[in-house]
């Protein structure tokens, strides 16, 4: 029944080759022709690497737990080179009838699934991505093999946008239409040498989509130089406060978890700006942009408050600016992330970083842009248009002042009306640097 090399004989043991860490398919195939021709888990070795050979057919029925199934399919992104065998010899006893549900086999590949799965959602909210051309390049170093299986979850969220994803495992390259997989970079890289990587293969890399032709081997980046941290990417660098407990703020809440909007966003957009500003500007929450790249007001509507501040003589570089919500909540419609509003319950959730962000930097006066915003920080519904320009001193002492969101005026026909907003704006901003005294 056994077709030539579908599994190497060594001695008296079979050697399954897999095409790779993460062969599902093949896993299972294998698995499923050596229990039914009744090879024991103690004669099959497995390893990664070449080209699998034809399968063989093999005849007989075959019928595992789904659960089972289900697990294993998490359980072998783990890397843990034993999975491969202790999957085998929880199907192999299953398919005999023996209960595997609780038993320590079944209570290693637990532990292996939950990690994986730990593991693809860190990947989702900690992966930082820099603006390429149309489309966007991230590179990030996983715990597990969980690359192919989040690549698909990601690129089903931003349809739209060519992406590329790089890990030390491989790559995933999403061109709006086709999703394929690459060679990877084999050490940790900052984001110039991430750029001149993709430029050095960009077109082998396409040409990969185009032709069926393969992507280059995974290079050993050693000699490249490497800073402590990538510093986050956007059309402009601002200084990232330097406290300690403002740094280790934005480290917990990359992993935050007290709502649901970390689900589906890309990452946690924390505050930036020195941590001894005289001054806070508070949004709503992170756009589009802002969170594919993981910085606040980076968009559009950051462009356009970056000009009024610039009209209104304040350096955005001694501002520390922050949003309400870390996440981005958004809706689909067709391709297009649509920005959705987050409720009161999200606000308060999220207010915890607010006020972590707030403690810390005690600024002078906190500027807040927006309902949202105004909500975060007073804990009670604002009617923008009523408070606007007014300076209200909190319990603790500290100033707020409200206007509106730079998103609204972008909302404004163009023409006069948004003129006439935009310069209603200017005229809060100058009132802000009026009332710090500069
Ligand atoms: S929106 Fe705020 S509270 Fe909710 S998960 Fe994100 S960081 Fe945490």
């Amino acid at each position: 029944m056994e077709s030539a090399g579908f599994w190497r004989l060594l001695g008296g043991m079979r050697q399954v080759v897999l095409g790779g860490e993460t062969d599902w398919a093949g896993w299972r195939t294998a698995t499923r022709a050596l229990v039914l021709a009744g090879v024991g888990p103690g004669d099959v070795e497995w390893v990664v690497g070449g080209v699998p050979d034809a399968l063989p057919e093999v005849a007989g029925s075959f019928n595992v737990p789904r659960a089972l199934v289900g697990l294993a399919g998490l359980a072998i992104q783990a890397r843990e080179p034993v999975r491969f065998g202790l999957l085998y010899r929880l199907v192999w006893r299953a398919h005999r009838g023996e209960v595997v549900l609780d038993d320590p086999d079944m209570a290693l590949a637990g532990r292996l699934a939950h990690a994986v799965r730990a593991e693809a959602h860190r990947m989702r909210t900690h992966m930082r991505f820099m603006a390429l051309g149309d489309g966007f390049l991230g590179w990030y170093a996983p715990a597990h093999f969980v690359l192919e299986a989040n690549a698909q979850l990601i690129v089903r969220r931003f349809p739209a946008w060519p992406l590329t994803i790089v890990t030390s495992d491989g790559s995933a390259h999403w061109d709006g239409g086709r999703l394929w997989f690459g060679a990877g970079l084999a050490q940790a890289c900052d984001d110039e040498t991430l750029r001149a990587w993709w430029e050095a293969h960009a077109d082998a890399i396409l040409a990969d989509a185009r032709d069926g032709t393969s992507v280059p081997e995974a290079e050993d980046l050693d000699e490249a130089p490497r800073p402590p941290d990538r510093p986050a990417l956007g059309p402009v660098v601002f200084p990232v406060a330097s406290d300690p407990a403002l740094a280790d703020a934005r480290l917990q809440a990359a992993g935050c978890e007290r709502c649901d909007l970390c689900d589906a966003a890309t990452q946690t957009v924390f505050g930036e700006g020195p941590a001894d500003a005289d001054v806070m500007f508070v949004g709503e929450q992170p756009g589009d942009q802002e969170d594919m790249i993981g910085r606040p007001f980076v968009g559009p509507a950051g462009q356009l408050l970056d000009r009024a501040l610039e009209e209104a003589g304040i350096d955005r570089r001694a501002i520390y600016i922050t949003n309400a919500v870390k996440h981005f909540k958004f809706t689909l419609r067709g391709k297009r992330r649509i920005h959705v509003s987050p409720s009161p319950e999200e606000i308060a959730a999220c207010g915890f970083w607010l006020e972590t962000e707030r403690g810390r930097v005690r600024p002078k006066l906190v500027v807040l842009m927006g309902g949202s915003a105004a909500r975060g920080v007073l804990g009670r519904a604002v009617a923008v248009t009523r408070e606007r320009g007014q300076a209200i001193m909190l319990a603790d002492g500290q100033v707020v002042f409200v206007t509106v969101h730079p998103s609204y005026l972008l909302r404004v026909p163009e023409g006069e009306a948004q003129l006439r907003e935009y310069r209603a704006f200017v005229r809060d901003l100058v009132a802000v640097r009026g009332l710090l005294g500069v």
